[in-house]
């Protein structure tokens, strides 16, 4: 079988940032790498899910609502995939920005996290969720860039 493509990225060169990682036709998929791979921790699977309930929830009820396909955990747990139509690397890196600072400082009931919401719906852990995010955002995200041009 062939590698796919992102298994051909060298994760050993991998920082944190928001990462271009795919492109099909208009639909672009963006890397939310939210800790360095093999370097520092990985996140919870309880704090991803926690992520992944408020962060689409925040996606899918803001501005650019119709052009988000997708938005998951990476399972590793060093991040996320967030899948868009149309919508540029500044576009998203605010985005991204704007639900990330929401999600380090939720204080609310999480979303979906009712039995018939979710498949698993105690497996939570918001303060785990608001410690990730609130990594993510707290230095800069120098690395920025596409990785199929890295090649
Ligand atoms: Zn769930």
């Amino acid at each position: 079988m062939e590698r796919i493509t992102s298994f051909s990225v060298d994760h050993r060169l991998l920082k944190k940032g928001l990462y271009v990682s795919r492109i099909d036709g208009d639909l672009i998929t963006y890397d939310i790498r939210m800790t360095q791979p093999n370097v520092e921790p990985a996140m919870n699977p309880q704090a991803a899910h926690t992520i992944e309930h408020i962060g689409a929830t925040l996606l899918r009820n803001g501005p650019y609502k119709d052009q988000v396909i997708y938005f998951g955990p990476m399972g590793c747990m060093t991040g996320f995939y967030l899948i868009v139509r149309d919508l540029d690397l500044e576009v998203v890196k605010n985005i991204v920005k704007d639900v990330y600072e929401k999600i380090a400082s939720w204080d609310q009931e999480i979303p979906g996290a009712k039995m018939e919401e979710c498949g698993n719906y105690t497996y939570m852990d918001l303060q785990g969720a608001r410690q990730a995010a609130q990594y993510f955002i707290s230095s800069p995200w120098e690395h920025q860039y596409h990785l199929l041009e890295e090649k």
